[in-house]
């Protein structure tokens, strides 16, 4: 089947790319700013304001987005823009501002509600507002997707849709030196998972793994370093080109197992995106080993993991260790049972994963049993 790679975006990485905002928002546009509340007090905001100020803009900031967004917060944030009579969106912060501010820009000039769109299939017929957004965190690559992940009906869905690709994402490391380490390992995986699970997924083509090995190759480089220090600015710069590349390459190329699992533990449970990708990753890597052996052999080499002289089987375990072991070294929590609320979930949370569409993605066909069994160890290790 002929396969689609697609990114709109204008990608412009390095320090001092917030500087470039003047490329895409004039002194006559009138703008709302989707932001957190985190990303007001750590003064990104301000920054970003300063910026808007130079130009000319006018604005309005927006900044009630909890983590893992539900779609009230969307209609919120809509109907906050509209009153403003905004014609631009500009959005700072991780994942979850990225993409409520990726539905509100294609809200403002399309009818109807989210759930349309998520749940109906509701067909995008005009342009979305011009939409810039710069990430604060390494993680998701949603500056350079076309999808938004918004919680409702108790499930984590993403839409996915070409008017939500941002027109510009200006990803600028100077932004992430405030970021806690904790925060920098846990997005920091998220975009390990995003190239290892396009690297390993059925959507995998030579353009998508050229994004994905090279991300990985950053990573494992640079995402310790980033955590050791986090005023490295060498560190977050490449942590934060891998972090779009892994994102741009998950989204041509589909995700898999990982995220399908991660789904119901944030919706359910609110565990933060990253932190549920970095303790699935292994386990993921361990079920799909046998599908995709080459594949996890040449990541394991990519980790610096010597493989003259073992066998493929062998080879490919070593990834698995080797992401094992970077899970320590950024003190990645072993588990999750800090968050389990009810045994009985974790029929219902296997269910639930293997329906999501992410799964048919993945290399290895999963059974209901398989996903039960992994929630199980990373949320009731004990038993
Ligand atoms: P997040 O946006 O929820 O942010 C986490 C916390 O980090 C917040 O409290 C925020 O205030 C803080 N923070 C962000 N930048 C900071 C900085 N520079 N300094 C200090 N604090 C900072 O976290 P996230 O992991 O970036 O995003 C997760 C969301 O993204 C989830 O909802 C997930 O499903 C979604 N996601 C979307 C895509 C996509 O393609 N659209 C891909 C992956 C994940």
């Amino acid at each position: 089947m002929p396969k689609r790679f697609f990114l709109p975006t204008q990608l412009i990485h390095g320090a001092g790319a917030l500087k470039e905002l003047g490329k895409f928002v004039s002194k006559d546009d009138n703008v709302i700013v989707v932001t957190d509340k985190g990303l007001v007090k750590v003064g990104l905001v301000e920054k970003l304001l300063a910026e808007l100020a130079t130009i000319g803009a006018t604005w309005a900031v927006f900044d009630d987005i909890e983590p893992n967004p539900h779609a009230d917060t969307v209609r919120k944030a809509l109907a906050f823009a509209k009153e403003q009579g905004v014609n631009t969106v500009v959005t700072i912060g991780g994942g979850s501002p990225m993409d409520v501010a990726k539905v509100v820009a294609m809200l403002l000039t399309n009818e109807g509600d989210i759930s349309d769109y998520q749940w109906n299939g509701k067909a995008v017929t005009k342009p979305p507002a011009t939409l810039v957004a710069i990430p604060t965190t390494a993680g998701t690559g949603s500056e350079v997707t076309r999808t938004a992940v918004i919680i409702d009906r108790n499930t984590k869905k993403g839409i996915g849709n070409d008017a939500l690709f941002p027109k510009a994402a200006l990803v600028d490391p100077e932004l992430m030196v405030s970021l806690p380490p904790q925060i920098t390992a846990f997005t920091g995986m998220d975009a390990l998972t995003h190239a290892i699970e396009a690297y390993v997924g059925l959507g995998a083509n030579p353009a998508t793994d050229a994004w994905a090995l090279q991300a990985i190759e950053l990573l494992v480089e640079y995402l310790p370093k980033a955590f050791a220090n986090g005023a490295d600015l060498e560190a977050r710069e490449k942590v934060a080109l891998a972090s779009s590349m892994a994102g741009a390459a998950m989204d041509q190329a589909g995700l898999g197992f990982i995220h399908a699992m991660s789904g119901p533990l944030s919706s359910y449970y609110d565990v933060p995106h990253g932190l549920s990708n970095a303790v699935l990753l292994p386990y993921g890597m361990q079920f799909n080993l046998i599908a995709a052996p080459k594949k996890m052999a040449r990541i394991a080499q990519l980790f610096g993991v010597d493989t003259f002289g073992m066998s493929l089987r062998e080879a490919a375990q070593a990834a698995v260790d080797a992401v094992e072991q970077l899970c320590r070294d950024l003190e990645i929590p072993a588990d999750l049972s800090s968050y389990c609320q009810a045994e009985e979930d974790i029929e219902k949370f296997a269910v639930e994963a293997i329906n999501m569409f992410l799964m048919r993605n993945n290399p290895r066909r999963p059974r209901v049993s398989d996903c039960a069994d992994v929630f199980r160890k990373v949320l009731l290790p004990e038993k």
